[in-house]
């Protein structure tokens, strides 16, 4: 299964979402966690994340219509050393804004490095969940990828996962480089934005 996607728009302004039916697939990560080499391992079409990386797009939701009835949505990256407190603020109220209060969210795929492992910023974005409003119904789902997998050693996989499970996560192992886990993540889509 490969995706096809296509650029719908891109929103810089909080609250201006596309009006549609599709349920959306949202994908979170700190900048260089490889959310646009995922995203161009994940879907079919050329270039499709470097869309996102154009000028005046890196700050911005990026909607991408998937098939029918799907929407990937390519949310800012965060915790960039360069950009300046105001833009990161400007973020921040963005990712916040569309997380809590975007109705067809139906999931979020959170992007960690697998060297890494989760901190503060990657659980407070998991935590934003409670803030939804209860009339929205169903939580969304969280879908935690661990980035660039192909960096782990092999002896230092049981290792890097115990940075996740101490969390109660059990994180999808993905390299956009070798391709582990991007089949696994495509259906995990599928299965939790369908259901
Ligand atoms: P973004 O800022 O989150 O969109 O990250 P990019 O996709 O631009 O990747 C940041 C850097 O990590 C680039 O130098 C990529 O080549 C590298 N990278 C991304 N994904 C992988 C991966 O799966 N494996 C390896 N080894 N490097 C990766």
């Amino acid at each position: 299964m490969k995706f096809a996607a296509e650029f719908v728009s891109s929103v810089s302004t909080v609250g201006a979402y596309p009006r549609w039916e599709r349920s959306e697939v949202a994908l979170a990560g700190r900048s260089n966690v490889g959310k646009s080499s995922l995203l161009n391992a994940l879907v079919e079409s050329r270039g499709l994340a470097r869309t996102s990386k154009t000028p005046g797009r890196t700050r911005a939701v990026n909607f991408f219509g998937l098939g029918g009835n799907l929407a990937l949505v390519d949310l800012p990256g965060y915790g960039y050393a360069k950009m300046g407190r105001a833009a990161a603020t400007q973020i921040g109220v963005l990712v916040k804004d569309y997380l809590t209060q975007r109705e067809p969210l139906r999931a979020l795929v959170l992007l960690v490095d697998a060297r890494r492992g989760p901190e503060q910023e990657e659980l407070a974005l998991l935590s934003l969940q409670a803030e939804r409003p209860p009339h929205y119904g169903k939580p969304i789902a969280t879908i935690v990828v661990a980035t660039k997998s192909d960096k782990v050693r092999p002896g230092q996989r049981n290792t890097a996962l115990k940075r996740f499970t101490a969390h109660g996560i059990e994180p999808i192992m993905c390299s956009a480089l070798n391709g582990e886990g991007i089949e696994s993540l495509r259906r995990r889509i599928v299965a939790v934005a369908g259901a």
